[in-house]
């Protein structure tokens, strides 16, 4: 038997595209309307069984199918549809699969425009959610009700960066005949939630996978059959709803998605080694790759150890006044940027509870342990990570928020 590992980063090297005029690039097609040589083969085509034929861009287009292929790939699964942006992808999954009214369990701590979505949209088409503490498996399943149709949670979550135990949602799913759907945005290559059960696995391109903060972009990957479905020219919430990626923009996010495996990899030591040495300068650090988060070790067993514990790390410096002047003296000094946002070769930093996470009602941000003094941050590509954390740490001490930390200990 072969037990290769999964790797995805060699799966995406192993794909081969190229130009129309042996271009190592595959060309761009640019063009929204495909001619056919016979009318019968438009309308096979327009009935779902003419394999290899283009229609239309909004149903599909050469480009879009490659960076699908490559992210499907990546994700280890069947297909793939990529999409305007990540709401477009995460919109138009919910919508199909909760078609005709449905309830929808999810994790409490995800995006803001995720939870927005399903708080105040989704009700108004019959589709209610539950939110709760995903890494407690007794309170998710307690949720499930016989109208519950999607488990929906995020790898890493944002901006907490609480794990969730996909392996384990992924049972209760099978159990109670739902689909488990993952957002792993947080966490490309280093997890592989289909892998270990995951029915949908979701990305904002727009973040690290793209990596240059230049576009908004998504994807859903899944089986065939439900890509398929959310194509379909009939009923499918892509076809219809229309969050059509531009092929141009596809083909520039195929060409960063080449690099995405040395990102993340700086990307991750750059984080671990701020969030050690924090930790150590007394502050409250959040990382997935200290030995002090909750599910360290939950997470550790999740990981392709190559890729390390992510870019992300959470900084609660207190108050929200604290916050906000640190965060604009970083960004005077040059060391990252005041912004929303993740995965960009520039440390980008925003406190979510006043930003990303507004949408979320400020008792319920307090009752999940979204504090008011909280930094959300990204951790950039920078090539010497010690002199980063100095000037950091100059930073802290300037605004005695470093001194305080300390005698705290
Ligand atoms: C940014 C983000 C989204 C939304 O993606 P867009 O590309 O901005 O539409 C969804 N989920 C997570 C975890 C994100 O960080």
């Amino acid at each position: 038997m072969n037990h290769k590992p999964f790797s995805p980063a060699d799966n995406i090297q192993d794909l081969q595209y190229f130009g129309e005029f042996g271009g190592v690039n595959p060309s761009i097609s640019d063009s929204s309307t495909y001619t056919f040589l016979s009318a019968k083969t438009m309308f096979d085509t327009f009935e779902g069984n003419a394999e290899g034929c283009y229609l239309y861009s909004r149903h599909s287009s050469p480009m879009n199918l490659y960076l699908g292929q490559a992210l499907a790939a990546m994700e280890g699964t069947e297909a793939a549809n990529v999409c305007a942006s990540g709401m477009g992808a995460i919109t138009t999954v919910l919508l199909q699969l909760c078609m005709g009214g449905g309830h929808i369990v999810s994790a409490r701590t995800i995006y803001g425009g995720t939870y927005a979505f399903m708080k105040n949209f989704l009700p108004g088409l019959g589709i209610t959610t539950t939110f709760v503490d995903i890494t407690k498996a007794d309170v998710v399943e307690a949720a499930i009700t016989p109208k519950t149709t999607v488990l929906y949670c995020e790898t890493v979550s944002n901006p907490l960066l609480e794990v969730a135990d996909i392996e384990a949602l992924a049972k209760i799913a099978k159990k109670h005949n739902l689909k488990l759907v993952v957002d792993n945005t947080f966490s490309p290559l280093s997890v592989s939630p289909a892998k270990m059960g995951a029915d949908v696995v979701i990305h904002s391109l727009t973040k690290f996978i793209n990596g240059s903060s230049d576009t908004v972009g998504g994807v859903v990957c899944g089986t065939q059959l439900f890509i398929d479905d959310l194509r379909n020219v009939n009923n499918g919430a892509a076809m219809l709803l229309g969050p059509t990626m531009d092929s141009l923009r596809s083909a520039s996010i195929l060409k960063n998605l080449r690099t995405l495996h040395i990102r993340m990899k700086q990307h991750s030591y750059n984080a671990q080694y701020l969030a050690e040495r924090f930790e150590q300068d007394g502050l409250k650090v959040v990382y997935p790759g200290l030995e002090s988060h909750p599910s360290h070790n939950l997470y550790k067993g999740m990981i392709n150890p190559e890729y390390g514990f992510g870019g992300m790390m959470t900084v609660d410096v207190g108050s929200l006044d604290k916050a906000n002047e640190l965060m604009e003296l970083m960004q005077h000094r040059n060391l990252g940027y005041l912004a929303v946002s993740l995965g960009f070769y520039k440390t980008l930093f925003s406190a979510p509870g006043t930003s990303t996470s507004s949408e979320i009602p400020m008792d319920e941000q307090k009752e999940m342990g979204l504090s008011n003094g909280l930094i959300r941050f990204s951790i950039g590509l920078d090539n010497d990570i010690r002199r980063t954390y100095k000037m950091m740490r100059t930073c802290m001490q300037d605004l005695g928020i470093l001194k305080e930390a300390l005698s705290t200990l």
